[in-house]
């Protein structure tokens, strides 16, 4: 059981903090003793405990902190082989005890053990819940998209518990006998090349489908085979008009001969030539679609029966609750289907809007990334609360084949969009929670012609330790397991006993427990963990 030391007004953060890092808390009482103490200031006593770990700035420092503003560089820091940025400032330690952190431009120790206390206290420089609370409603601006630092604060807590001898059970964020989740998205933005008639789109389509793909045919980024592809493109879009081509921008049906029997998720814009609201900075001229969402009604019917979702991909959805309401409903009626999760159509979004569509009924938003890049924009690649919903979950998204491949944003090749995939997954598949995956709906026809690395994501179903889902049933697998309770555990024999309020949750929640025995990992139930199968970690 671990004793957390906070202010109050941290609780909402903290709350959250161990609804990702699932192991047994509590506020500490003074007078009981506690295997591990987290301490979230240096200020006071610390309770008796076998361990604590002490987190915060120096009293000068957080002096300081407070007159800077909020656009303060990051620091970067290094955990054995990781490096993560710290955004709201850390102290330097004068110590010469155990390094654990240390800043990478200078390699001063930001934390360490405490000398003479025989590893019972370790320092750690910097405020573990101001980062949390910055990168679950800030998020992390694009340079560090690619460092998973909200996981990375979860590891180095474990790793300290766990390397201190100090038994530990948590529940992982995959299910058990999973080593990853992978939620396969599209977002709807162009059904029907027709509607576009000859505006920017289809000028912007006919210059890459000829000239750019020559070019880039001549370069050797193209095969002859995608050039011919985008080239016949290019001169049937007449045929297309009167209804002889299929119009090629309509990918649903290749999707669902490719994905078989994969559940994934569309995201359908409501109401076609909207803009929608302007938020601060973020301009919506340009952002109306084209098509219409009851042209598209049989084949979204079609999905359904094949066991896809149906999500909104919202217009006015992130700031206004009426109007996520009737957006959904739209979408509703064309695809006789209920809609339980929305994305932003550009992913719009605000703080306010956890709030906004949690009262128009929506049980998950998935807007929390980058358009720009691929990673992590708040830090983690579990599903989690939004600090200032009470319900609502947030499904982070993490790769979208535009960011990837359009030219002014990473402007990657195939196969280097598959390597940057891979670099998330190495650090995914290690039993860290889910990647979420947007491949738009036109992007595996002409001229985009992206299958290749959509088939990589592809190949990934086929591993027996990869749960592919949609967005829906991923959201309702993490609701399930913040709803574990647990009870009474003995961390020598392994025993625990592990209770939800939910009804049973399928894939199977998992318990790991860590002690002197090793690590074993086995279906939560009421679980003897000493009585299955236990691997030595
Ligand atoms: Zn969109």
């Amino acid at each position: 059981m671990i004793g957390v030391v906070a202010p109050e007004q941290d609780m909402p953060v903290i709350r959250e903090f161990f609804e990702l890092f699932k192991t047994p808390w509590e506020i500490c009482r003074s007078s009981k003793h506690y295997d591990v103490v987290l301490a979230a200031s240096t200020e006071g006593t610390l309770p008796d405990a076998d361990l604590s770990v002490v987190y915060g700035l120096d009293p000068q420092d957080r002096a300081r902190e407070k007159d800077l503003d909020q656009a303060r560089p990051a620091v970067l820091l290094r955990y054995r082989e990781h490096r993560f940025p710290i955004y709201g400032g850390c102290s330097v330690l004068n110590s010469d005890g155990k390094r654990v952190i240390d800043q990478e431009a200078t390699g001063k120790i930001v934390g360490s053990m405490i000398p003479g206390s025989g590893g019972r206290i370790v320092r750690i420089g910097y405020d573990l819940f101001k980062e949390v609370r910055f990168l679950l409603l800030n998020g992390q601006p694009t340079e560090y998209a690619l460092m998973p630092t909200l996981d990375l604060h979860i590891s180095i807590l474990r790793d300290l518990i766990v390397e201190s001898g100090i038994p530990l059970v948590e529940i992982p964020p995959v299910p058990a006998g999973f080593d990853m989740i992978l939620c396969l998205t599209h977002d709807v933005d162009f059904a029907s090349i027709r509607s576009h008639g000859l505006d920017r789109t289809v000028i912007g389509f006919l210059y890459r489908a000829t000239i750019v793909s020559f070019v880039h045919f001549l370069k050797g980024q193209l095969t002859i085979g995608k050039l011919v592809g985008n080239l016949l493109a290019a001169f049937s879009l007449p045929l297309v008009h009167i209804g002889l081509v299929c119009d090629f921008f309509n990918q649903f049906e290749k999707y669902m001969r490719i994905e078989g029997s994969i559940r994934s998720t569309f995201f359908v814009v409501p109401y076609k030539n909207l803009d929608g609201e302007e938020f601060g900075d973020q301009y919506s001229k340009g952002r109306a679609t084209r098509y219409d969402v009851e042209d598209i009604g049989p084949q979204l019917s079609a999905l359904v029966a094949k066991g896809c979702e149906i999500g909104l991909h919202g217009i006015n959805a992130w700031n206004d609750t009426d109007m996520a309401e009737s957006e959904r409903e739209r979408i509703q009626e064309a695809a006789h289907s209920t809609v339980a999760g929305v994305r932003s159509h550009w992913l719009f979004w605000s703080e306010r809007t956890p709030e906004v569509l949690e009262d128009a009924g929506f049980s998950y938003d998935s807007s929390f990334g980058y358009n720009e890049t691929v990673g992590y924009r708040a830090g983690t690649c579990q599903v989690f609360q939004p600090l200032n919903a009470e319900k609502l979950l947030e499904l982070p998204l993490h790769v979208q084949d535009t960011a990837l491949f359009s030219s002014g944003r990473m402007g990657l090749s195939q196969h280097d969009g598959i390597e940057k995939i891979d670099e998330l997954l190495r650090w995914i598949r290690q039993g860290r929670g889910v990647t979420t995956v947007n491949w738009h709906l036109r992007s595996i026809g002409p001229e985009r012609q992206w299958d290749k690395a959509f088939k990589h994501l592809l190949q990934l179903a086929d591993d027996p330790r990869v749960w592919v889902a949609s967005a829906q049933d991923v959201v309702q697998w993490f609701a399930s397991r913040r709803l574990v309770q647990f009870g009474e555990i003995d961390l020598d024999t392994g025993r625990s006993l592990v209770s939800s309020k939910g009804t049973e949750t399928t894939p199977r929640i998992a318990v790991r427990l860590y002690n002197h025995h090793g690590t074993a990992t086995s279906e939560a139930e009421h679980v003897s963990l000493s009585e299955r199968s236990r691997t030595a970690g």
